[in-house]
């Protein structure tokens, strides 16, 4: 690992040097270190910063510090009551270890998985830009059918970031040019021509919360995820659903799906196909086939459509099932 200098940050507005970069729970960003994909020259922790409240919004809804731990978040009990698909993502990703170290802010700024990405001695336009893609023709079964590019087919790994883009999330960011905040779905960008940027953070800035929008709907909610093993293993595929129906009808219903793009793919399409219309596991499934209409999987990857189709149908109906 090559030579960094350590210090603490003493205020979210700190801003970083060129070559620095914040170090939340270093599970990702250390493993990076090591593997000599990430290079930094000074790691500011943020563990002091006092970024670890889960707050109730005055005009309701959640405040969730960007320092507080997975397995706090997770446990909450006004999230698992309000938001319990943001629970379920959260109980979904890694280990009960991991969940323990794991910050929010650094959940949602965890880079791509990708095999190649993972490699320090492979071309990949992510860690090397203009050096090639070998995803596209080599081992791509987990990676992209929506969203991607020639450069870059990658897919975004974080199960929280599926379950904050269906309940419309927003993210608080502090930085050397002042305050500003965004909706998660403005956070992650699409690789084009430029995949070295995941997101549309500028060098410096900080996350240091995630709002979570008093949503109704959020209270019948889940997190349905397929992964190759039963445990400790990132999404191949997963689904984030809320939904309200009334005589019948779906009323109001947020979709997004993990592990299918670059980012998490909020399924517009299919909220629009479905709402007002009978709650049926045939009209849920054939809504997931409209928002996956866009698809354009490689060689190895296609068995994500029905996939992530039937997530949609079976977490849809289980919730329309307790709504009725
Ligand atoms: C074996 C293993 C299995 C895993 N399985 C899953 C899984 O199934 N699902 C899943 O979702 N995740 C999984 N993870 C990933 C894990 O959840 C992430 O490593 C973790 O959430 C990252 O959080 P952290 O606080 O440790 O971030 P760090 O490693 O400290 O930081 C990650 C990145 O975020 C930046 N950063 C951190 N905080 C901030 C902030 N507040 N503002 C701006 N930038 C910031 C850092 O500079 C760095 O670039 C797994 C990890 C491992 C090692
Ligand atoms: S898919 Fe993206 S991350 Fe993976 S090798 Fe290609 S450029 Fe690199």
């Amino acid at each position: 690992m090559k030579t960094f200098e350590y210090r603490t940050a003493t205020a979210p507005a700190d801003g970083l040097e060129a070559g620095a970069v914040f170090l939340a729970g270093g599970t990702n960003l250390v493993d990076l270190m090591k593997l000599g994909i990430a290079t930094p020259d000074v790691l500011v922790d943020v563990n002091k910063l006092p970024l670890d409240g889960i707050d109730e919004l005055p005009a309701g809804g959640i405040r969730v510090g960007s320092g507080v731990r997975n397995s706090d978040l997770a446990a909450d009990r006004r999230i698992r009551a309000a938001y319990p698909v943001l629970s379920q993502a959260l109980l979904a990703g890694a280990s009960g270890q991991l969940r323990n170290m794991a910050t929010t802010g650094g959940n949602l700024l965890q880079r791509t998985r990708c095999r190649y990405f993972m490699d320090a001695t492979m071309p990949c336009n992510k860690h090397r830009p203009g050096s090639g893609c070998p995803a596209r023709d080599g081992d791509h079964r987990n990676l992209a059918i929506l969203g991607g590019s020639e450069a870059c087919v990658a897919t975004h790994p974080s199960d929280m970031a599926v379950a904050l883009t269906a309940l419309d999330a927003v993210i608080q960011i502090d930085g050397p040019t002042g305050a500003r905040s965004i909706p998660v779905t403005d956070l992650y960008r699409l690789p084009g021509d430029t995949p070295e940027h995941d997101t549309t953070l500028a060098h410096g800035e900080l996350i240091t919360a995630v709002d979570l929008p008093a949503l109704p709907v959020a209270a019948r909610s889940a997190y349905r995820k397929a992964r190759d093993r039963a445990s400790y293993a990132f999404a191949i595929g997963s689904v984030a659903a809320a939904l309200s129906v009334e005589d019948g009808l779906v009323s109001d219903v947020r979709l997004a799906f993990g592990a299918v793009a670059p980012k998490p793919w909020r399924a517009t399409v299919a909220e629009a196909a479905l709402r007002g219309q009978p709650a049926t596991e045939e009209r849920f499934r054939a809504a997931a086939e409209a928002e996956l209409a866009a698809a354009t999987p490689l060689r190895d990857n296609a068995y994500k459509i029905p996939l992530i189709r039937n997530l949609t149908a079976a977490v849809l109906t289980s919730l329309s099932g307790d709504v009725r």
